[in-house]
C-alpha cells in the first residue's frame, strides 16, 4: 500500500496522458513541487477533471508513487480565477519559471503563498508588472536573486548607469566594469521596487516603458543563464503583444 498525503496545491501545468488521463504539475503548500496523474480526468463527467484546470487552487489527496504520484481525490478551494488571454499568458510564464527553478518535493511554503497572491493581484493590476514582481521575488526566495541596490563588486550604492553581470549576479558600477549589458540606474530602481512589492497591499510606483523593457530583457537572459532553457511561454507572449 502506498502512502496517502493531503495538501493544498496550485496547478502549474497540465498535459494529456494516455487516452483518458491528465498529467499534472503543481506547487503545494507543504511538499513543494509535485507531479501526479489524474486517472480518467479527461472524461467529460469526471469531477476531478473539471476541477483540475490550469492555475486552479485545490485541496488534493495523493497516493505517493516512486516517480509520479496519483490523485485520490480533490476539492476546490475557492472560485477559479477569471483570467483573460493576456493574463493567462503571463501566469503561464510565472508557472513555467516556477517549475523550472524548483525541485520536486522540496517544501517551500513562501513560493506557494507568493504564487497565490500573484494570481489574486493579477485580476486587478497590470499583469506584466505583477508577473515581473513575482519573478523577481521568486528568484530572491530561491536564493539567486541578483543584487540591484548596490554594485556587487565594490558595494557602492548605485548612482549612475552600470552593467549587469550574470556571473556575479547583479549590478556592477562603471568603475568596476565596462563589460556586460548596460543597465540604467532607473531600471535597477524599478527592480528594487518590484523586489519590495507587497502583493496584498501594493504601493504605487511609476514605471517607464524603456526601463520595463530593459529589465525584462536582462531578467530573461539571467534566467537563461541559470536554467539553460529558453522559456516556451515567451514566444506566446511576444505574439500576443504584437497583436495588441
Ligand atoms: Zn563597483
Amino acid at each position: 500500500m502506498s502512502n496517502v498525503y493531503n495538501d493544498n496545491i496550485v496547478v502549474l501545468r497540465i498535459k494529456d496522458w494516455q487516452t483518458a488521463d491528465k498529467y499534472v504539475v503543481g506547487f503545494t503548500k507543504n511538499h513543494g513541487k509535485v507531479s501526479f496523474i489524474a486517472y480518467g480526468a479527461k472524461y467529460p463527467k469526471s469531477v476531478n477533471g473539471r476541477l483540475i484546470q490550469a492555475f486552479s487552487h485545490l485541496q488534493v489527496e495523493l497516493y505517493e508513487g516512486s516517480s509520479v504520484d496519483k490523485l485520490k481525490a480533490c476539492e476546490s478551494l475557492g472560485q477559479p480565477f477569471k483570467l483573460d488571454i493576456q493574463q493567462i499568458a503571463y501566469v503561464a510564464l510565472a508557472a513555467e519559471v516556477t517549475e523550472l527553478l524548483t525541485e520536486y518535493k522540496a517544501p517551500h511554503e513562501e513560493i506557494f503563498e507568493l504564487f497565490l497572491k500573484m494570481l489574486q493581484l493579477i485580476e486587478e493590476k497590470n499583469p506584466r508588472l505583477v508577473v515581473l514582481a513575482y519573478l523577481c521575488q521568486l528568484l530572491n526566495l530561491i536564493g539567486i536573486g541578483p543584487i540591484v541596490a548596490a554594485c556587487v563588486s565594490c558595494g557602492q550604492k548605485l548612482e549612475s548607469d552600470g552593467r549587469f553581470s550574470n556571473e556575479h549576479g547583479g549590478f556592477v558600477c562603471q568603475e568596476c566594469s565596462n563589460q556586460g549589458e548596460i543597465i540604467r540606474v532607473t531600471t535597477a530602481e524599478l527592480w528594487q521596487n518590484l523586489n519590495q512589492l507587497d502583493f496584498e497591499n501594493p504601493q504605487p510606483f511609476s514605471v517607464k516603458g524603456g526601463d520595463l523593457m530593459e529589465l525584462e530583457k536582462i531578467l530573461h537572459r539571467y534566467l537563461l543563464y541559470h536554467t539553460d532553457k529558453e522559456l516556451k511561454t515567451l514566444d506566446f507572449l511576444a505574439q500576443l503583444t504584437k497583436q495588441s
